[in-house]
């Protein structure tokens, strides 16, 4: 059966003077319809990347795909021309950044850049976008929406700008959003609140989202499956119950003992020790080795393969190769 997105072995390239930094080297996974799928990794993991690329935002120069295939509703994304994506973007595919006020005009009231949006895409009057617009923002909870319709994003906190930009990315009715970190730039009760706001939206309005985050928090609250990344492949994927419950991958692992508790009592982080490898020149094996405390000589030498566990349930790691020594073993043996 057909994914309502897929990303197929996608490769992103960018040119900098010390040479080409492969910042995404193989990449598949996919989302279906009315799921919530979290890409999770640190800083530099490639999963912004991997986003900029499915919405066709990668700069180029210097960013450049130099393989591999997205595909939206089985129409092929990489390859389109710039009208095409414009076309897609913010029709079909919904949009929330970091920072809100990247995403909206300062010189513009909120309802006009909703209603922009909405004429843009032909879908309605003017007359009918104004009042659409008015339900959108009562739709993401701001409070007064036939008041706040005409107010300046200055005029908003830096939670409700957030919920502007929600109520822009949901008002065409895509079947996809994508939001990079949508939560890292507010307090922790407004990211709460937004999540939750998330969250109601998807189930609501049968979305999938895609959400980009560094914080397993966030994948725990809102998402179904998750897909961990790694200098720029994918290490660990599948249900979020799963993975949280029987990790497979020793990066994961990692990322587990350093998760802060959602209930924000305060616990002390492991952070993992060293630090991601240089991808102008990737590692040709596994590429958490140089930071694993169960490396083995295969594994600097060669890519580990997915093993798969069920339910789509799979990790790239030598440890579950069959010829490998078990892991209580290695433990045994002082690793
Ligand atoms: Fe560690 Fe080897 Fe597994 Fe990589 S493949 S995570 S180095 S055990
Ligand atoms: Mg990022």
């Amino acid at each position: 059966e057909q994914h309502l997105l897929t990303i197929d072995n996608l490769k992103v390239n960018f040119k900098t003077y010390g040479g080409d930094v492969q910042a995404v080297r193989g990449v598949s996974f996919h989302v279906d319809k009315g799921e919530t799928v979290a890409v999770v990794g640190e800083s530099g993991c490639g999963k912004s990347v991997t986003a900029q690329a499915i919405m066709g935002l990668i700069p180029n120069p210097p960013g450049r795909i130099v393989g591999g295939r997205v595909v939206f509703e089985g129409k092929e994304i990489t390859g389109m021309s710039k009208k095409e994506l414009l076309e897609i973007r913010g029709s079909q595919i919904g949009m929330v950044f970091q920072d809100p006020m990247t995403a909206l005009n300062p010189t513009m009231k909120v309802g006009r850049q909703i209603v922009e949006g909405l004429v843009r895409h032909h879908q309605l009057s003017r007359e009918e976008a104004q009042k659409r617009a008015v339900e959108l923002l009562r739709m993401v909870g701001i409070p007064d929406p036939e008041k706040r319709v005409d107010q300046y994003p200055h005029q908003f906190s830096g939670g409700m700008r957030q919920r502007v930009v929600i109520a822009i990315a949901l008002a065409c009715q895509p079947k996809l959003v994508i939001a990079d970190e949508p939560t890292t730039a507010l307090d922790v009760t407004i990211q709460a609140q937004i999540l939750d706001l998330l969250k109601r939206l998807q189930a609501e309005q049968e979305l999938s989202v895609l959400i980009i985050t560094h914080d397993l928090g966030v994948v725990a609250e809102i998402a179904h499956r998750m897909v961990v990344m790694y200098a720029g492949v994918v290490v660990e994927t599948g249900r979020v119950q799963d993975v949280f419950a029987h990790p497979r991958h020793p990066y994961t692992w990692g990322l587990m003992r350093s998760l802060p508790r959602l209930d924000g009592a305060k616990q002390r982080l492991v952070p993992i020790e060293g630090t991601p490898p240089d991808l102008f020149h990737p590692p040709t094996g596994c590429p958490f080795a140089a930071r694993c405390e169960f490396a083995m000589e295969i594994c600097d030498r060669q890519m580990p393969a997915p093993a798969a566990f069920g339910g789509g349930h799979q990790a790239a790691c030598w440890l579950h190769d069959p010829r490998a020594p078990r892991i209580e073993e290695l433990v045994a043996a002082g690793r």
